[in-house]
């Protein structure tokens, strides 16, 4: 490849402008360090992404350089380079954020690096999806399922929202959840459910915070919550003695169960389960310690009866006992605690 043409790489960023702008310094520099003999515009976009994703996941600049332009940064130019792709990231030092320019330069990524190096899985895809996971995540912008658990497309079904929850079976209160429930088991068939908490969960707080007189300050957030009251209940009375902020961690997990616990409300989940083409499970990622722990529903040892109307036979990842929404089952949520990536 010979000397760049500063003028002509100018000239082809200008015109991939709504209003044959000027490209700023900082697509300059990106476009012309790739070195790529491609379509100016899109490495320029996939640079930028790349370098976006790789700081906002906690790169320095310094490796994100290196991993993106397989290359140290010289050091005459590092100063400039942390500029430019600081402005880069940042969608231009003296420009606003530009979302539309933010969705265009992702999915301009995602083409170039995914769907158009996998022809096969998306030829596949635009036929049909057969998911094996239902996961039910919380809306936070940090616990995507898809980065966290590296899922692919057709790979999970996803239900998100605040703090993970899933009500019990509603058609008036919770038709949203039981759409969702109902579409992935008995249209998808999905062979699994993955109810995952998280660290530092609002919702969580949320729900933690509400007083004992019940008196709430938003339209709809404590009402969503409450869905695990029975959980708050639980962790307040075995561990009032703890802080705040651990009654918080204890409740994210607790929440959980009583998810897993409140699936077994819905027909055509207990049916699948009883039926073993479909197994619940647990988890718990910690983005403060990078862990995720992940438990399952077992089946119930005889041992114990889950049909007394006591459901505080066991301590935290002990049975969850989901007669308390009037469904009798032979199972038990036997805590399997395995931790990856410490
Ligand atoms: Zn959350």
């Amino acid at each position: 490849m010979g000397p760049i043409n500063f003028a002509k790489v100018c000239v082809a960023l200008r015109a991939t402008k709504e209003n044959n702008e000027e490209p700023l310094k900082s697509e300059m520099f990106i476009t012309t360090c790739t070195k790529k003999e491609k379509e100016v515009h899109t490495d320029t976009q996939v640079a930028i992404s790349e370098l976006r994703n790789r700081q906002s996941s906690g790169e320095t600049a310094d490796d994100a350089f290196r991993a993106v332009f397989e290359k140290e940064q010289p050091g005459r130019v590092k100063k400039m380079a942390g500029e430019s792709y600081e402005n880069a990231t940042n969608g231009g030092a003296k420009k606003e954020f530009n979302p539309d320019e933010r969705i265009r330069s992702g999915f301009a990524y995602f083409k170039t690096e995914k769907y158009d190096k996998d022809p096969e899985l998306y030829d596949e895809l635009a036929k049909d999806q057969s998911p094996k996971f239902l996961v039910f995540a919380c809306s936070d912008s940090r616990v995507c399922p898809s980065h966290i658990l590296n899922f692919q497309p057709g790979e999970a079904f996803l239900v998100r929202n605040i703090a993970n929850m899933v009500p019990p079976y509603d058609q008036i209160k919770y038709s949203r959840a039981g759409a969702s429930i109902e579409y992935a088991i008995v249209h998808l068939k999905v062979e699994n459910i993955l109810v995952m908490g998280h660290s530092c969960c609002g919702g969580i707080k949320g729900l933690m915070s509400i007083p004992d007189d019940g008196s709430i300050e938003c339209d709809f957030i404590e009402e969503w919550v409450k869905i695990c009251s029975i959980s708050k209940a639980k962790v307040k009375r075995e561990h009032g003695d703890k802080d705040f902020t651990e009654q918080c961690t204890i409740l994210e997990k607790e929440a959980v169960n009583e998810s897993l616990a409140n699936l077994l409300t819905y027909p055509f989940v207990r049916e699948a389960v009883m039926n073993k083409s479909l197994a619940l499970k647990g988890g718990h990622y910690d983005f403060v310690n990078g862990s995720f722990e992940l438990w399952d529903l077992d089946e119930f040892n005889n041992s114990h009866s889950v049909h007394s109307n006591s459901c505080k036979t066991d301590t935290f990842h002990g049975t969850y006992c989901p007669v308390l929404f009037q469904v009798s089952l032979p199972f038990v949520f036997r805590y399997t605690h395995f931790t990856i990536c410490t």
